[in-house]
């Protein structure tokens, strides 16, 4: 029986590496069809919808070679394939999520791991376990398929590079599986018949790379979309690119960092700019209408061409396909006052950059942004270190609205609110605003400095000043200084270490006074006391002046809370796991815990991801952290074996947590287009029905309302009340 190997995300990167390594192993394996349109119609397969359709495809790939007698499926976990960066994290969960749908064993899920950055040692030792899987026990063997892999696909990706062309008409930057596979649709054969093209592969890495260098830390992003984004800088500074077509999938998260930069980068150099977003329903006649009246409106300079640049190996079999419905586009054409075309098409004044140049230099007081209680602890750090600070913004719908008109359209929902409240500082004559920051493997490490693009790019005059970790402090102390010294006005560190005592007193008194709030609503007699306590208990907070006023303030707290006349009930108990903003940001959940404390039936409520814990396991290790997220992670494991950032491992593990203490039912909350989340999301589905538990999982969006929220946690309750009484 040959092994599967399905043809999608990593397959169009590293096929050189699987197909040599296979062959070097002498395995037989079978490769699933490029994507035709009976695939489409199957896309179903994925048992959730929020993937992208790059990832929801391989589904169908893995179907369709199970379905022709292959009983294992080699399907790498690719976390990252440079020192210094991560890939996107639907490439390492993805074999996790076809395990997961397809309930297939360990043995026949052949997935080793590729993990330059963070197991540069390891990652091999991996492919000599996937060998043994596939029958060769040969330790020696399978090293040496390895090293002629590794060769061949150095080889295949030099070999791909066109260095020497001078000028190409045009280039066309998106994923290879996309435009390889039937999403392209026959886009690059189209954009060739009007002159040679260019695409992310043809630059060298090295070429890319160096283009990089003027975004903070952009050797830190996705490994293939920052290549795709070198390339595209690299083309356009040297003058070797006519006119730009940017294609990505609809909901495709890095695609939602890195467009701002192209986007920026074409406006200033006064490169027409085409942005395509596809996904299943995008069809061939809309998409080739939009790329001929594209080609025909953007006449290139006549300048030295040579013949068109399609790569060998993967591109020369590629196909045309049928046609479906119009396909999303947007176009920004460079002119007066139209610099840095809007990925959304809409006319923004770009004022030119240096204007800002003075006006930023007068900083006045530094603008806060928040996550759920963080408010009071940021007040209380800032005061003691002597910082006039302006507070967040609380936030409302027209906050949302005004983060919507800016923020990228696949960006994850929290930097909708975040960049919301930081327009709305800016329009109040803020022009510092602070933002935590830390790269990692999801988007919440480029929210910063994007943030300040994007701002600056509409005309707000403002410096997000980013405060990472100091760890390790080889690498960061330096960086951390600099941020305290610019958001201190260079207090002495003494005031900014009362500061951080004080605002961790205050974290922690906040995150110990929800939990209580929720066990006092699922027994409470006379509904909503616990909730007037609480809102209480926060203005006590918010005047606390230093950590034993904190203490004092918490103890009357819980001796009120106490004191609260309660139900002999046995409420349901439900966990509530997901994404860390959107499970502590009560606006943007819609008070789901307040809705599920205040249900017919009573609902206790269990939640340990809160910024105290977080604090405690990702800055201070503290032990009992420790010791619970390696609880969590190997709970995880059996289902999601490896990080794919976020809390998406956490998510799945807290899952299967719950069954173990007894929950009656889990749930999922993570905002719109979260990538480790959607991850979770699609395993939470085996994870529910392997261990019996009910698990809701609920994508947050600005669409999100509390009518709907109601109904579902209702529903749910119903049924978790069923399942208790069958079980009596
Ligand atoms: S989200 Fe984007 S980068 Fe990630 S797998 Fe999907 S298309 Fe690729």
């Amino acid at each position: 029986m040959p092994v599967g190997v399905p043809r999608s995300l990593g397959f169009f990167y590293l096929h050189p590496l699987y197909r040599t390594f296979l062959a070097e192993l002498g395995v037989r394996w079978e490769e699933s069809s490029y994507t035709s349109e009976s695939d489409l119609a199957r896309l179903d397969l994925c048992p959730t919808d929020e993937p992208c359709v790059a990832v929801k495809a391989a589904f169908v790939h893995v179907d369709n070679l199970l379905r022709k007698g292959c009983r294992k499926i080699f399907i790498p976990a690719v976390v990252s394939l440079s020192e210094t960066s991560y890939c996107c994290p639907k490439m390492m969960g993805l074999p996790s999520m076809i395990k997961a749908a397809f309930g297939l064993s360990d043995e026949d899920l052949i997935s080793p791991v590729i993990d330059m950055r963070d197991n540069p040692k390891g990652w091999p030792g991996t492919w000599i376990r996937a060998a043994r899987k596939m029958g060769v026990s040969s330790q020696a063997r399978a090293s040496r398929a390895l090293r002629e892999a590794v060769r061949a696909l150095r080889a295949y990706e030099e070999g791909a590079v066109r260095s020497r062309e001078s000028f190409w008409d045009t280039a066309v930057m998106g994923h290879s599986y996309i435009l390889d596979d039937i999403f392209g649709r026959g886009l690059l054969e189209r954009v060739s018949e009007y002159g040679p093209v260019v695409t992310a592969e043809n630059v060298s890495k090295e070429d890319a790379a160096a283009a990089l260098h003027g975004i903070f830390e952009g050797e830190r992003l996705w490994t293939i979309e920052g290549r795709i984004l070198g390339a595209t800088l690299h083309l356009i500074r040297s003058g070797k690119v006519g006119r730009l077509i940017f294609v990505s999938a609809f909901s495709c998260g890095p695609a939602s960092i890195i467009e701002n930069y192209v986007a920026k980068e074409a406006g200033e150099r006064g490169i027409p700019l085409l942005s395509l977003t596809v996904d299943e329903h995008s069809g061939e006649a809309g998409l080739l209408t939009r790329i001929e009246a594209f080609m025909d409106s953007t006449r290139t300079p006549a300048r030295r061409v040579s013949r068109a640049v399609v790569p060998a190996g993967a591109r020369a079999d590629r196909r045309g396909c049928g046609s479906g419905t119009p396909d999303k586009e947007r176009c920004a054409v460079p002119g007066p006052g139209g610099a840095g075309g809007d990925p959304h098409g809409r006319t923004l004044a770009f004022p030119d950059r240096e204007p800002f140049a003075s006006a930023i230099r007068d900083e006045g007081p530094i603008g806060l942004v928040d996550m759920g209680h963080l408010r009071y602890a940021l007040r209380a750090l800032f005061a003691e270190m002597g910082s006039e600070v302006a507070m967040p913004p609380p936030l409302t719908e027209d906050i949302v609205r005004l983060g919507k008109e800016i923020a990228p359209e696949f960006i994850c929902y929290p930097m909708v609110t975040l960049i919301g409240q930081m327009r709305k500082h800016a329009e109040d004559g803020i022009r510092k605003i602070v933002m935590i920051q830390g790269k990692g493997r999801c988007r919440l490490g480029w929210y910063a400095q994007v943030m300040e693009e994007i701002l600056r790019k509409n005309g707000y005059p403002v410096r997000v000043v980013s405060v990472d970790s100091p760890l390790p402090l080889s690498e960061k102390w330096e960086r951390f200084v600099e941020s305290y010294r610019d958001l201190s006005g260079d207090a002495h560190f003494v005031r900014g270490l009362r500061g951080v005592r004080i605002g961790l007193a205050k974290i922690a008194a906040c995150d110990r006074a929800v939990d209580l709030l929720r066990e006092v609503r699922a027994y409470e007699a006379e509904r909503g006391e616990g909730d007037q306590r609480f809102d209480r208990f926060l203005r006590e907070l918010d005047e606390a002046r230093n950590p034993a006023e904190v203490k004092a303030v918490f103890a009357g707290y819980r001796r009120d809370m106490k004191r609260i006349p309660r139900l002999r009930v046995d409420p349901l108990r439900i966990a509530i796991v997901g994404e860390v903003y959107v499970v502590n940001e009560p606006f943007v959940n819609k008070s789901a815990e307040k809705i599920l404390g205040s249900l017919e039936q009573r609902v206790r409520v269990y939640r340990t991801l809160d910024v105290t814990s977080w604090l405690d396991y990702h800055v201070f290790k503290r032990p009992r952290a420790v010791i619970q997220y390696g609880r969590v992670v190997s709970c995880a494991a059996p289902y999601l074996p490896l990080s794919v950032g976020g809390h998406g491992q956490e998510s799945v593990g807290e899952a299967v947590l719950a069954k173990r203490l007894g929950m009656d039912g889990v749930i999922h909350l993570f905002p719109f287009t979260c990538m480790p989340e959607i991850i979770a999301q699609n395993i939470l589905v085996r994870v529910s029905k392997d261990l019996d538990i009910p698990v809701l999982s609920l994508m947050i969006s600005e669409q999100t309302g509390v009518a709907g929220l109601e109904t579902r946690f209702e529903a749910f309750c119903d049924l978790l009340e069923g399942r208790r009484k069958r079980s009596l």
